[in-house]
């Protein structure tokens, strides 16, 4: 038995974390805000910190960085989970993103206390607290972001319940139960890619994304791609073109793959009965030009003019989407300095083509 130390300041989350950590047979140490934690951690030094970012008193960067200042908890491994991407998360032993997966959750935390601690303390950098609620009359936007803030942590505590009643009913075999419980999941993620979506689109127009970029072959990049998409849909043909030759630019890896994430299911979701979806590269002076193509339904011309705008749907089916994808995508296109286009007829199909510079 490990004692592992939970630092949330949301009690719900901090209950459930504690129940999945016992589950596992270790003992739970809670704690509310970070300077807590660090306080209990020196009382007792736990074998894990399992860690949320965003807390009042200390942040889980400053928390990490607390611990690995002190010779005696330097080396206790730390997994960090937060709802956004916080400067330095590569100093923690893994990184979670919120809403945490309960199979993922419990792999880093058995990963974690088996693994050897690594114990290199990065330089210590300025982590920005929790932003401030807004007062009365704020723009409606930034209410719509601030709601959508505010509901990751219930959605986050209530998917992690889900999955955990999933796997009790599944045990004792209610398959009826198991269906419900399936479809309760299936809503909450549903409401959590709208919430994720909702608070990009509102950072993007605001000009609150910053790029991390890096010198990177987008070839292998593609490959890596291909090749989840080849696993998450195998009843659809995804063909890659165009990597013969290495193309290597600056690029946000993590943004350009929701891009194309983003492009490549709606052709899978689009694409109708021929269910083929191509990813292909090519170079054109000064740029790598990327494109996405299905056979599928394709989008009116009427539709196509407004198709990059927020809330966009040609269809009105609400089970597919929501419209920001789009929007998203060619934010992030502009952002590195690039485009993002469409052509595309009426039952023939589309083809999204982004284009990025081709620079250092
Ligand atoms: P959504 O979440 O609704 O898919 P997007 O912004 O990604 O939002 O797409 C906006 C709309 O554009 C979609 O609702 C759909 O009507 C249309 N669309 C996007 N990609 C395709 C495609 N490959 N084929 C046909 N229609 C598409």
């Amino acid at each position: 038995m490990s004692l592992v130390l939970i630092a949330e300041d949301e009690e719900a989350l901090l209950e459930i974390f504690a129940e999945v950590v016992e589950a596992l047979g270790h003992r739970a140490v809670r704690a509310h805000n970070g300077e807590e934690a660090l306080t209990l951690a020196r009382t007792e030094p736990p074998d894990l910190v399992v860690s949320d970012h965003m807390m009042p008193r200390r942040t889980g960067m400053e928390l990490l960085r607390a611990l690995r200042a002190e010779p005696r908890l330097a080396a206790v491994p730390f997994v960090l989970l937060s709802a956004a991407r916080p400067a330095g998360r590569d100093e923690a032993d893994a990184f979670l993103a919120k809403p945490v997966d309960l199979a993922r959750f419990e792999a880093a935390v058995t990963q974690a206390l088996s693994s050897r601690p690594s114990s290199v303390p990065g330089p210590p950098k300025h982590v920005a607290s929790r932003e401030p609620r807004p007062a009365s009359g704020v723009a409606r936007e930034e209410l719509v972001s601030w709601v959508a803030h505010e509901l990751k942590t219930p959605l986050s505590s209530a998917r992690l319940n889900a999955q955990m009643l999933l796997r009790k009913v599944a045990q004792r075999g209610g398959d009826a139960e198991c269906r419900s419980a399936e479809a309760v999941l299936r809503q909450l993620d549903r409401m959590n890619q709208l919430i994720t979506s909702i608070l990009d689109a509102g950072r993007l127009s605001e000009g609150k994304v910053e790029l991390r970029t890096a010198y990177c072959d987008l070839v292998p990049f593609l490959k890596e791609l291909i090749g989840e998409w080849r696993e998450l849909e195998p009843r659809v043909e995804f063909l890659l073109t165009g990597i013969e030759e290495p193309v290597k630019l600056s690029f946000d890896a993590e943004r350009v793959r929701q891009v194309l994430n983003n492009l490549l299911s709606n052709a899978v979701k689009y694409c109708g009965e021929h269910k083929r979806v191509e990813l292909g590269l090519g170079v054109s002076p000064g740029l790598a030009v990327i494109h996405v193509r299905d056979w599928g339904v394709g989008i009116p011309a009427a539709e196509l003019p407004n198709i990059f705008d927020r809330f966009q749907r040609v269809d009105d089916d609400p089970e597919r989407g929501h419209g920001l994808g789009l929007f998203i995508a060619s934010q992030l296109a502009r952002l590195h300095g690039g485009s993002l286009s469409v052509r595309s007829s009426r039952g023939e199909g589309s083809t999204f083509q982004l284009r990025l510079p081709l620079r250092h």
